[in-house]
């Protein structure tokens, strides 16, 4: 499950755990738990994109899928390659300014944090001409544009973080990541954000953490400038010292309605030495072939990544992923093993293990950019994250509301189990948060039905999400109980068993958000 650093847990009402009903049993917890063990030992090295953990996991996964009876899923292949690049950060990097007021050095994890936006080998800047741009944000309404006039190309440019006050009621876009890439969409060489002097000590060391760990993405997918920086606010008054500027004056005129951007007069440096390396990662697809129409699929899908060796200085450096998410994958492949073992379904069922999910949801993302089935022809399906997170009997629906069809069918088939299911709007922030989510965005309504977020599984969540989410102790230990996971599995099972025998086409609510066009004529 993709981290959120501002993630509260959202407090639910108080309850008792029931145990899951006896009645599920086609899917065996025991042989989730099996999964869960072997994928989360060291051995596997906490499944990282690039490293032999990978190899491992991806060919554990296609042995599991070959032996429950499925076919590759990409044409002759089980992978679907994603090209990622991975960035080590250049923590050795000074940016240096020189002006009319003298030159100031500023030290990584000091005073600055600089990415590599592009992952471009040898990134640097040399003598570029800064410009201070304001805010950085452009609102049309409110006749605000902070770029009006200015020709970025090759330049630096220092913006102010946050909103100024003459703003705060029509500015919407204003993360500094959105006025990072409006400065790079003006042909920015470098972008600098200037955090406000509100930023504490602790919050400025999480976002040096942060900045330190090794950085995936999709290869090729950077339209951002060349370098991208956060620069502390006492570190912000050096800089516009040495650039003959007084910081406070200049504050207080990009707050002002009629602010123009304007050229500082000095010149900034700095080369970044940070590790390159570009690498093909893998989703792996695994399909069962239906029996009448083979060209219409239900899907289901599971991140396969986890943080690898997260904590290389602690006692215990491996984020292992037991729960986040060797357990949805356990639930994948048993889910596999229980459609193959049963009568062949009307449609075909594809089986997607994704890569780099923690990453940014990259390998789900990457395969609704590139399918190897038309998204046209997915009638719907289902995601499993973080499965064996919960205890409880009920299950709360991620996209609940969103696609009538879809909540229909989740809700008879918990009717089935002798399940609730519970609405609670509080989780409706994690809909983000897992490779369904680009599925959802293209149109393809898939969802997420876990027990996780049941009341009764208050206890259970809350204790995983302060003690091991994230963590090295997301670990596989004997007593963690799969029970719940499984009746989950089992809900995935005979919504999809559902789902591939009908001639439905389940679909968002005409107006959600999701509801984008589908070319879907029938
Ligand atoms: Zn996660």
């Amino acid at each position: 499950m993709l981290h959120r650093s501002s993630f509260v847990l959202a407090l639910l009402v108080a309850s008792c755990a029931p145990r899951p009903p006896s009645s599920v049993a086609a899917i065996d917890p025991a042989a989730i738990a099996r999964h869960v063990e072997i994928l989360a030992a060291d051995a596997y090295g906490g499944r990282a994109p690039g490293t032999p953990g990978e190899d491992q996991t991806v060919a554990y996964i296609v042995t599991a899928m070959d032996r429950a009876g499925l076919r590759p899923g990409n044409g002759a292949s089980w992978f679907q390659e994603v090209p990622l690049v991975e960035v080590q950060p250049s923590v050795a990097a000074v940016l240096t300014v020189e002006g009319r007021g003298g030159a100031a050095a500023l030290e990584w994890g000091e005073d600055i944090v600089i990415g590599n936006s592009r992952a471009v080998d040898g990134a640097h800047i040399d003598r570029s001409d800064m410009v201070f741009a304001g805010y950085g944000l452009t609102v049309a309404e409110a006749g605000w544009d902070d770029f009006a006039g200015l020709d970025l190309a090759g330049k630096t440019v220092v913006m102010l973080g946050g909103v100024p006050h003459a703003l705060k009621e029509a500015a919407t876009a204003a993360s500094s990541a959105a006025k990072i890439a409006a400065a790079a969409s003006r042909g920015a060489a470098a972008a600098i954000i200037l955090l406000p002097s509100a930023v504490t000590d602790e919050q400025w060391d999480a976002q040096v953490a942060a900045a330190r760990r090794r950085d995936l993405r999709l290869d090729g997918a950077s339209d951002g400038p060349v370098i991208e920086a956060r620069l502390r606010f006492e570190a912000g008054e050096r800089l516009f010292a040495a650039s003959g500027h007084d910081l406070a004056t200049l504050t207080a005129a990009a707050g002002r309605t009629g602010f123009r951007p304007m050229a500082l007069g000095s010149r900034a440096s700095v080369r970044l030495d940070g590790l390159i390396r570009r690498f093909a990662s893998k989703n792996v697809i695994g399909l069962l072939p239906g029996a009448r129409r083979a060209d219409e699929y239900v899907l289901f899908l599971a991140h396969w990544d986890h943080l690898g060796r997260c904590a290389p200085d602690g006692p215990d450096p491996i984020c292992n992923g037991a729960v986040d998410n060797a357990s949805g994958i356990g639930g994948l492949l048993e889910l596999a093993r229980a459609f193959a073992a049963g009568e062949r379904p009307e449609r075909s069922i594809l089986f997607l293990a994704t890569t780099a999910e923690e990453s940014g949801l990259i390998g789900g993302q990457y395969f609704v950019d590139h399918p190897v089935v038309p998204l046209a022809q997915i009638a719907g399906g289902l995601g499993n994250d973080t499965i064996a997170a919960g205890t409880a009997a009920d299950v709360v629906v991620l996209g609940q509301g969103l696609s009538p069809q879809m909540d229909s069918l989740i809700a008879s088939a918990a009717r089935a189990q002798k399940r609730r299911v519970v609405v609670d709007a509080a989780f409706d922030g994690f809909f983000m948060r897992s490779d369904h989510y680009p599925f959802a965005r293209a149109g393809v309504p898939v969802l997420i039905a876990t027990s996780i977020f049941a009341p009764g599984s208050k206890a259970a969540t809350e204790a995983y999400f302060a003690q091991a989410y994230h963590k090295p102790a997301d670990e596989f230990v004997p007593e963690l109980s799969f029970d719940a996971a499984a009746a989950d599995i089992d809900l995935a099972y005979r919504v999809g068993l559902r789902l591939a025998n009908s001639r439905a086409w389940p679909a968002w609510k005409p107006g959600s958000e999701y509801a984008v066009a589908r070319a879907r004529e029938r």
